[in-house]
């Protein structure tokens, strides 16, 4: 084995709904001027309660821009052509993924510190140091990994609470995949120390999901910032984010995903995906077919129950995808990069059998009813 050579740079969080209190003793170190950039709905969610904290402190906040409609290079080199952007000592961006990866592409390549204001709990960006870039029609582009996320993230769970409910909903699927995918993926490889931590940070992206997911569901449907609430965003946003860290070494993000983003990926090509459903709760239909194919038949009946109790989808109906569509994705699957690195290879008769024991089970419930 070769000597391993490698910095890591670990996201530090605050995680409360009373931590903006802590944007002072963070942030005063890193100069004056604050640019605050995000997202339309997140400014209107989270800038007057930023302000209000900020008001406490020694910092100034010089403006607030909305960071454009996608994370693209252009809305990137647009922001850093503004003149307040060269005047801020600091930005913090405020919103979902598209908007922080917006901000962590301009400040971390420019240097400049940035630090993180989430408003929804739907995935990692707040915590991990990769951008997902699109291009300007709004299809994806690339991963753009840095060497380190943001300075800190203030996640407040009393803003993300009252965010609409389907943000998160779509995060516990996208977060429940990263164990699957990472523990798969890496059965039977000789793992150095970096990506074993990785994997064995990845449990977490699992259990509090199990334990809390339906009730925090139930909770963030009302707007309570609850413990369950608490425990499933700091698996969405903190635990996801600490293990695609670890799970990406040399920029080859081989352990990072599986299976279940292979079957998303397959299924973008029908429109009613993009139009109609969001990637994490796509992800969780795959992670059933994932788990068939692997015959993690305890595994699969756990996340089974979950996604029934909180909608998320176990059918090809649920996402508005025809049997011939599916027909068409088997042909594609096996050839997908996302299980380039697998610990078997996938073929049709696999997913076609994974089908048809999700059909079985699926007319089970029913009858059951
Ligand atoms: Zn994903």
């Amino acid at each position: 084995m070769k000597l391993e050579n490698y910095e890591v740079h670990l996201p530090n969080y605050s995680i409360g709904d009373q931590i903006y209190d802590k944007i002072g003793p963070v942030c005063e170190s890193y100069g004056k001027k604050v640019l605050v950039i995000g997202g339309k709905k997140a400014l209107a969610a989270a800038y007057d309660k930023i302000e209000q904290y900020v008001g406490q402190t020694n910092l100034e906040i010089i403006g607030k821009e909305i960071y454009g409609e996608n994370c693209t290079y252009a809305t990137v080199e647009r922001l850093r052509q503004m003149p307040l952007y060269r005047q801020a000592d600091m930005v913090f961006g405020v919103g979902g993924g598209k908007a922080l990866d917006t901000v962590k592409c301009l400040c971390i390549t420019d240097d400049k510190p940035v630090f993180a204001f989430p408003t929804i709990a739907s995935n990692c960006s707040a915590c991990t140091s990769v951008s997902i870039m699109y291009n300007e029609d709004g299809t994806f582009l690339k991963p753009h990994f840095f060497v380190r996320p943001v300075m800190h993230s203030f996640i407040d769970t009393q803003i993300i609470a009252q965010a609409p409910r389907q943000y998160m909903w779509a995060g516990i699927g996208d977060t429940y995949a990263k164990y699957y995918e990472a523990t798969i993926s890496a059965r039977e490889d000789r793992l150095e120390h970096f990506t074993s931590l990785g994997v064995a940070v990845s449990v977490m992206c699992r259990n509090p999901l199990i334990d809390y997911g339906r009730q925090a569901f139930e909770d963030h449907k009302k707007g309570l910032c609850t413990y369950d609430v608490e425990q499933v965003i700091l698996a969405i946003v903190v635990t996801t984010g600490i293990a695609s860290i670890f799970l990406t070494k040399d920029f080859t993000p081989d352990y990072n995903s599986g299976l279940a983003h292979a079957v998303f990926y397959a299924l973008t090509s029908y429109p009613v995906i993009e139009e109609k459903h969001l990637h994490g709760e796509v992800v969780g239909f795959g992670v059933l077919l994932a788990l068939l194919v692997d015959r993690q038949y305890e595994e699969f009946e756990k996340i089974y129950e979950l996604n029934r109790s909180i909608g998320l989808p176990v059918s090809l109906e649920d996402i508005d995808i025809t049997q011939a569509q599916w027909q068409e994705c088997v042909e594609r699957i096996p050839g997908m990069s996302d299980i380039a690195h697998y610990p078997y290879r996938v073929t049709k008769e696999m997913l076609d059998e994974a089908m048809g024991q999700l059909r079985e089970r699926v007319s089970k419930d029913y009858e059951e009813r």
